[in-house]
Formats: C-alpha cells, sequence, structure tokens
C-alpha cells in the first residue's frame, strides 16, 4: 500500500519519534508498515530515504534506498529496482569533523532546496527488519541520507537548518535528493 506523505507543517513531523521493542519486529503490524514504507519510497522517483514520521508513525524507523550507494548517480534513469536499507532505532554513534555543504530537498517539504552542513562520514548502528542489530559506516550521499533520516526522528526538519532556501519548480535545475 503507497502511503501518504505528510507536508510541513504537520505536527506529526515535529514530535520525537518513539523506540521499537526489539521483540516488535517481527510483529505482522511492523513488517506491514516496512512493506508499505518500501512501496511508497520505490513510488517516488526521486526519493532515496524516507522515515517513519513521514507517513504519519512517529516511530523510530528510516529506509535509504541503495541507490544512495550507487556510485554512478546517473544509473538512476534505468535501474528502478533499488533495495531500500531498513533502519530500525538508529542511532549515529559517530560523525567525522570533517563537514560539507550539500545540496538537499525532503519529500515533506515540497519543492524546498537549501544547502546544508552535514557530517561526511557517519558510523550508525541500527536493527534490520529480522531483528539483528547491525553496524555501518557511510560516506557521500548515504551519509548524508542517513543524518537527515536522523533528524526526521527527532522532529528536525533540513528547512530548520538550511540555507539558501529556494523554492522550486524544476528538480533538475538542481539534482538535489529528496528524503
Ligand atoms: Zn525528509
Amino acid at each position: 500500500m503507497i502511503l501518504k506523505i505528510l507536508q510541513e507543517p504537520h505536527k506529526i513531523l515535529r514530535e520525537t519519534a518513539q523506540e521499537i521493542k526489539p521483540e516488535e519486529i517481527k510483529s505482522k503490524g511492523l513488517q506491514d508498515l516496512l512493506k508499505d514504507m518500501s512501496q511508497t519510497l520505490a513510488a517516488i522517483d526521486i526519493g532515496v530515504g524516507l522515515a517513519a514520521p513521514q507517513v504519519g508513525k512517529p516511530l523510530r524507523i528510516f529506509l535509504v534506498s541503495e541507490e544512495a550507494l550507487a556510485a554512478k548517480r546517473d544509473k538512476r534513469q534505468t535501474q528502478k529496482n533499488w533495495k531500500h536499507l531498513v533502519f530500525i532505532n538508529p542511532e549515529i554513534t559517530r560523525r567525522s569533523r570533517e563537514k560539507e555543504l550539500l545540496s538537499e530537498g525532503c519529500l515533506s517539504a515540497d519543492k524546498l532546496y537549501g544547502r546544508i552542513e552535514r557530517a561526511k562520514r557517519v558510523v550508525v548502528q541500527a536493527y534490520n527488519e529480522e531483528g539483528k542489530k547491525f553496524r555501518r559506516s557511510a560516506s557521500g550521499l548515504f551519509a548524508q541520507v542517513i543524518q537527515h533520516e536522523t533528524d526526521h526522528l527527532n522532529g528536525i526538519l533540513f528547512i530548520d537548518k538550511a540555507k539558501n532556501l529556494k523554492r522550486l519548480d524544476e528538480k533538475a535545475e538542481n539534482g538535489a535528493d529528496e528524503n
């Protein structure tokens, strides 16, 4: 089922999302939500990440498309069936001191883009959809998306921190990804 994406200023987007009990991960309710979130993300061409609060569920869950790991970003035109990585109760345990100013957008802030400072590399730990704890390091777009989605779980939107916010009708002008 494709879920509706909430738009700013919806109040759920501003809540601190709740942790999931690890034993609930395999429950039907949670597995159905993961499936619906994945279908929703797959249905959006420009989306590379989706957090549960964006679909009205204030829970500490987000998905990142493996598209964010693809080395060549121009491949996105041809490949559609990206896998989605599931992060439940994610925690960024390390952020590089080195930062980058990056272009960013958000599915919950339609057509707004801006420049935002993000750590170049992060280490994140979380549970996956099978309830297994994992840790991975990320750089580039993948690291950016993880930071963006983690902010969603804390009620923070990129527009709170971005510089040069602009409303664009043509996403092609900017080339930013939405999360
Ligand atoms: Zn977002």
